[in-house]
């Protein structure tokens, strides 16, 4: 199925079941300065959660907020009984620490799945899992070949395939080149989430059944929006960029956060 089609299915059978809770679901989201990204990513979940029922509410902080009196505000917001999830909006100024801000919020309302202990997936490597199982994509005994390492989602999302019984392997930016290619050329399925275009080519050696899915965002040079892998790869299924692993991600935050609603 289509992952735009997939999204708006899901999306109106969350609604269905928003409507059905005592109140709509809380997100607080803690944004700090006013970066470009984060203000379009904001609007974006804002947005998902104004459709399907649930209740948000932005916390803006200046850019050259006092560190401790951040650190007070956000312990505040997150002991707010009304707040069902918090996520504090990346990336935050320098005089602010992830591991500090990591510390204050709950794991019970940790809905972007970042904090230690956390009560959640993680939201991309979630997105992506529960779309392939909808797809009723076979993991058993299957070679899935995750390149990227980071803690948001190369690292889960290995951790997840192995949950699913998948023979997994890690690539990352250490790996030799050559090594890539034949774990490429075995791999059934390929999660690629790097961050540089055209990571995976058209005249790279796939199987030919092998699923394709890349988180990979960039701009080319014409300032387009792309993924890690090329156009048209010779595969059973790749995930286009964008109307991808963006919407999964978009999605499962929306999940996470009716989850941590109903606990
Ligand atoms: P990070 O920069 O944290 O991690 C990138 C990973 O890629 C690292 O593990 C790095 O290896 C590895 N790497 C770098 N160069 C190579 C290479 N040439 N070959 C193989 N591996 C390499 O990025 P994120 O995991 O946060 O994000 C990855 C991409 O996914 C970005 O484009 C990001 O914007 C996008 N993204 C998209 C989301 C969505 O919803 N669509 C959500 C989250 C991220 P090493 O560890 O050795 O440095």
């Amino acid at each position: 199925m289509d992952i735009r089609d997939y999204v708006i299915k899901e999306k109106s059978e969350l609604k269905i079941q928003i409507k059905s809770l005592e109140r709509p679901p809380f997100l607080a989201i803690v944004q700090v300065g006013d970066n470009p990204a984060s203000n379009s990513y904001i609007r974006g979940k804002e947005k998902d959660a104004s459709e399907v029922g649930i209740q948000s509410q932005v916390y803006h902080f200046d850019n050259d907020v006092d560190a401790a009196a951040f650190y007070s505000e956000l312990q505040k917001i997150n002991d707010d009984p009304s707040v069902d999830g918090l996520l504090v909006q990346l990336p935050v100024p320098p005089q602010l620490s992830s591991e500090k801000i990591n510390q204050i919020i709950a794991p019970n309302k940790d809905v972007d799945g970042f904090v230690l202990g956390s009560h959640f997936l993680p939201c991309t490597p979630r997105g992506i899992l529960d779309f392939l199982s909808f797809s009723r994509y076979e993991f058993t005994g299957k070679n899935a070949l995750v390149i990227g390492r980071s803690r948001i989602v190369g690292k889960p999302m290995a951790d997840l395939l192995l949950n699913k019984n998948m023979n997994v392997t890690i690539c990352h930016s250490k790996t030799p080149a050559s090594a890539l290619l034949d774990f490429i050329a075995s791999a059934d399925l390929i999660v690629v989430a790097v961050g540089h275009q055209a990571i995976l080519k058209r005249e790279f050696k796939y199987k030919k059944d092998a699923w394709v899915i890349d988180v990979g965002i960039n701009r080319d040079e014409n300032g387009k929006l792309v993924g890690d892998a090329e156009k048209g790869l010779p595969v059973a299924y790749q995930s286009p960029v964008p109307g991808g692993v963006g919407l999964l991600t978009r999605l499962a935050l929306l999940k996470n956060l009716v989850e941590a609603m109903k606990r």
